[in-house]
């Protein structure tokens, strides 16, 4: 495996996390190297270093919700959510919320996807103007991060950032990324 940390002074801890992601040939299709965070999941001590990680450039910052991405994003974003003591919003596929929803349809490698939110989401936050930080698992071409991005903006709140546990840095997202809003990746593979 080829991965690197992103440079933190926690870096000791970071390279520990590398060997807790396990890479999956040809998944879901030929081609894909699908990174599975399953086995970090699974161990309790890399879990708490990776959601420290995830929350520490945040924690001076004020975050009033996480908006984390389904479904992996809801692991890591409620997690997220509990250490910065702020709200949880689900950002869902197509048909899955309940209430009144707004959307954002968004281009994928092989098709198309849509993104939406309760159009009240974050008045349930309860906090008018609220800072929000929008949090995923894997940034791979950043389309899904950048669909809930145009999501949460037309809901007119503050994005303060956006935290993703894994960055597939050849893949090169960050280039799509308008840098006004910081994105933070514990990983950068
Ligand atoms: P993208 O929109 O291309 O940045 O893809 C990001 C979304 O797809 C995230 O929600 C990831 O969970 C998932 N994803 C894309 N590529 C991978 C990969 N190689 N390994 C694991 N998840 C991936």
């Amino acid at each position: 495996m080829n991965h690197s940390a992103v440079a933190s002074p926690r870096q000791a801890p970071m390279h520990a996390l590398v060997r807790h992601i396990r890479d999956v040939p040809d998944f879901p299709g030929p081609g894909v190297v699908f990174k599975d965070l399953t086995p970090l999941l699974a161990d309790a001590a890399a879990f708490a270093i990776c959601i420290d990680a995830l929350a520490s450039p945040w924690r001076a910052r004020r975050i009033d919700a996480v908006c984390g991405i389904e479904s992996r994003g809801f692991i890591f974003g409620a997690a997220l959510a509990h250490a910065l003591d702020a709200g949880f919003v689900p950002l869902r596929k197509a048909g899955k919320l309940p209430a009144r929803t707004i959307g954002v349809d968004y281009a994928l490698e092989y098709g198309r996807a849509r993104l939406e939110v309760h159009a009240d989401a974050l008045e349930q936050v309860g906090k008018p103007g609220a800072r929000v930080l929008l949090v995923d698992d894997v940034l791979a071409t950043g389309g899904t991060l950048l669909a809930a991005r145009e999501l949460i903006e037309r809901l007119e709140a503050r994005i303060v950032g956006a935290a993703v546990v894994v960055e597939l840095g050849s893949l090169n997202a960050r280039a799509r990324w308008r840098g006004d809003v910081p994105l933070h990746a514990v990983l950068r593979c």
